[in-house]
């Protein structure tokens, strides 16, 4: 065999600069053929740098980078790749292309106050974020015109350690922009794009990042410039962080500094859609700029109004903002004054009652008095909120409260995990090019249902895999936890957890509603359960309790005390710092995902989505989404689609109903293997999942956004009855 010819310099170059292209593209988080070339670069920085492929550029020289180029293999691999992402940034046609040309010229902006893209930006609290980063990707997918807007929290959302009383403690480190995926906003002349937003008695000046996400652009304002009092910059340090103060200065921030920002920059949004209630100011600004141009104070809401849709994402009150007339006034002085509206008028915007002087300003009300259209996030929990909010439209009955919903869904290709895209993409090599579109049509997952395309021993082989991945991850990030770890630790770490035992995790947010300790109510039988030598039964668990909620910190010391301290030890394990990352790792491993949310207050729930194309099966109450999904063969229900009045009856009947479906349904049907050694029933119930998957993708729900709710087609309907403080 001859040598290969060296590259000559010019190529190299270019391999070079499309690497750095590629890192500064978060397609590469949905990408494993990018991913692997990141991966290549750098195995064990790739791990511990959160998977990121701007600190691995970091991290490698470019000496090196120029040296490991000439490996051919690897060019080879980095050239594929760039054709591959040139390919998707320039493609042929896009859906939207076809079914919604007119959001390329003017774009749809997406407010959110969270967006979680990554584990390597971390500026996510939970499902909101994610939801937010989900929609981002697949309007980048669909080629539909949208730009996102939130803040850049440089010190994202707090990390999790457990101490030695078991109790949850906060931890802040903050994020280098030079290492993340993110570049500053800049001027021709290579300055900072800035603009003022007036809060409390300051002038705040602000100036945005770009993030990539395929072919969308998110912008992220920041605060942190020396000529800001320390207020101010502090506004960008911590998702949610502060009292409501900070909170309140926040949204005006995001709301009024994102609209000032996207005209600074030119663009001209078809339509402005405020993911949950925090970015409502938005509106303000809107009615302030239509107010300048002379327009009278009903014309402008009106035509405000025209421009602004609002989705609606929780029945729980404490997840709606309230602020008094106080502190609104306090943090919206100089805002108000340039506004030129009244206090009370202003009030009375975000007032079910205008007239109510003891009524706090509610963001969800100030959103749906503000828009033409509002939309709850699953069926039930539009049902929900069109009671909740009633009294806005007295005029009309309840169910013709203009408030309707689209269902969430998860990016596909964003969720599933490495082994599955890579083994899918050598599966379809020969039949579809282009494979990525093709796996989110119904017609692909409806070809699981058939045996002849996929076996159930090729598919029991995927779940044995993934289900290993997930333990030794476990044990990895077990024996990291530790705080004195002795030589013998490291066998002991070795045999944590069995991978032949059914596997069954709870991760999200312990949001007390959530109800986490539910499974271990009757905890006897549990550990009975959990201890049978012939079906033996583990739980892995991951969780962040809010800062300020001692409720859920003690859920989560519970937990982890019956890990620890019970005769759950050694079937019971509690990962700690859930990120995306956690996420992904334990909805593609677990047999089953666990969700005992208290109906219905679960408005619609995305983790169980991300585990129905990895083969997991959900054990659910039937809330949210999943009495949508739940057809009786594509996973299982925890009691029926109702739920009693009381709280504490709720609670119990829950509880038995829980144990009872474990163990008469979910852990004979595991365990019940024939002569082959093949579970086929629990297998059928893992191809009726998987054929679940493309009605719950972003995919879908982004479509529905643009046809029901983008498009310029005003709801018929009645408005809030308030006459808008008149
Ligand atoms: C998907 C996801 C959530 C949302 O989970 P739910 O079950 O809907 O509460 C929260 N946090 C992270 C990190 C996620 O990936």
């Amino acid at each position: 065999m001859s040598a290969t010819k060296p590259l000559p310099p010019e190529t190299v170059n270019e391999l070079v600069q499309g690497l750095n292209r590629l890192a500064y593209n978060l397609w590469w988080t949905w990408d494993q053929g990018a991913q692997d070339v990141f991966a290549q670069l750098s195995p064990r920085g790739w791990q511990n740098l959160f998977h990121n492929a701007v600190a691995i550029l970091r991290e490698v020289s470019d000496y090196e980078l120029r040296v490991r180029l000439q490996d051919p293999d690897f060019a080879a691999q980095v050239r594929q790749v760039l054709e591959a992402f040139d390919a998707y940034m320039k493609p042929a046609s896009t859906w939207a292309g076809k079914h919604a040309p007119e959001f390329a010229r003017r774009p749809v902006a997406y407010f959110c106050a969270e967006f979680g893209l990554h584990e390597c930006l971390p500026i996510a609290a939970g499902g909101l974020g994610v939801l937010a980063g989900d929609h981002l990707k697949s309007a980048s997918d669909l080629g539909l015109g949208l730009v996102g807007v939130s803040l850049f929290y440089r010190e994202g959302y707090f990390q999790q350690a457990i101490d030695a009383n078991n109790w949850q403690t906060e931890y802040y480190s903050l994020l280098n922009p030079r290492h993340l995926p993110i570049e500053p906003v800049l001027d021709p002349k290579g300055e900072p794009i800035t603009v003022t937003v007036r809060i409390a008695m300051s002038l705040a000046r602000v100036r945005a990042w770009r993030v990539n996400v395929g072919r969308v652009t998110l912008y992220l304002l920041d605060t942190d410039l020396p000529e800001n009092e320390a207020f101010i910059s502090d506004l960008t340090r911590r998702v949610y962080g502060g009292d409501s103060s900070v909170r309140i200065m926040q949204e005006i921030l995001l709301g009024v500094g994102g609209v000032r920002m996207l005209r600074a920059l030119g663009i001209v949004p078809s339509v402005f859609h405020m993911n949950e209630g925090h970015s409502a100011f938005l509106t303000l600004e809107l009615l302030r700029e239509k107010l300048a141009a002379g327009r009278t104070f009903e014309q402008a809401i009106q035509e405000t109004r025209q421009e602004c849709v609002f989705t609606t994402h929780t029945p729980v009150e404490a997840g709606h903002d309230r602020f008094s007339r106080d502190l609104l006034c306090y943090a919206g002085h100089l805002f108000l004054e340039e506004l030129r509206l009244d206090p009370d008028k202003l009030m009375a915007l975000g007032r079910v009652h205008p007239d109510n002087p003891n009524e706090p300003f509610c963001m969800t009300v100030l959103a749906l008095k503000m828009s033409r259209a509002a939309n709850a996030v699953s069926e039930l929990h539009g049902r929900v909120t069109r009671h909740m909010w009633h009294a806005l439209y007295p005029d009309v009955p309840v169910d013709k409260v203009p408030i309707g919903h689209i269902t969430n869904g998860v990016h596909l290709m964003g969720w599933m995990k490495g082994t599955l895209r890579s083994y899918w993409r050598r599966k379809l090599a020969e039949h579809h090019h282009h494979w990525d579109a093709y796996i989110n049509s119904p017609e692909f997952w409806n070809r699981i249902l058939d045996p002849s395309f996929i076996s159930d021993e090729e598919l029991w082989a995927l779940r044995y895999k993934l289900r290993r991945e997930l333990i030794e991850f476990t044990r990895r990030r077990l024996l990291l936890q530790q705080h004195h770890v002795t030589q013998s630790d490291f066998i002991t770490f070795d045999h944590l957890l069995n991978p032949d035992a059914l596997t069954i995790g709870f991760a999200r947010r312990f949001a007390t509603y959530k109800r986490a300790p539910l499974i271990f109510q009757r905890f006897d039988d549990i550990v009975r359960l959990a201890r049978d030598k012939a079906r033996p039964v583990q739980f892995i668990f991951a969780g962040k309790a809010h800062p300020r909620d001692d409720e859920g910190k003690r859920f989560i010391q519970h937990i982890i005390h019956l890990s620890k301290y019970s005769e759950l030890k050694g079937h019971l394990v509690f990962i700690e710092n859930y990120d995306i990352h956690v996420a992904r790792q334990m909805v593609s491993g677990c047999d089953v995902w666990l969700n005992t949310p208290r109906r219905p207050l679960e408005a619609s729930g995305t983790s169980g989505m991300k585990a129905l194309c990895h083969g997991c099966l959900n054990l659910s109450i039937m809330d949210g989404w999943w009495r949508e999904a739940y057809d009786g063969t594509n996973g299982f229900a925890i009691g029926p689609d109702a739920h009693p009045d009381s709280v504490e009856e709720q609670d119990r009947v829950d509880a038995e109903n829980l144990y009872r479906v474990l163990s008469e349904e979910v852990i004979p049907l595991f365990y019940q293997r024939d002569a082959q050694g093949i579970p086929r029933q629990w297998i059928q119930r893992i191809r009726r999942s998987m054929a679940t998957v493309p009605r719950f993708t972003t995919d879908r729900m982004v479509k529905e956004y643009v046809e029901r709710y983008y498009r310029q087609a005003p709801q018929a309907g009645s408005k809030p009855s308030s006459k808008a403080g008149t």
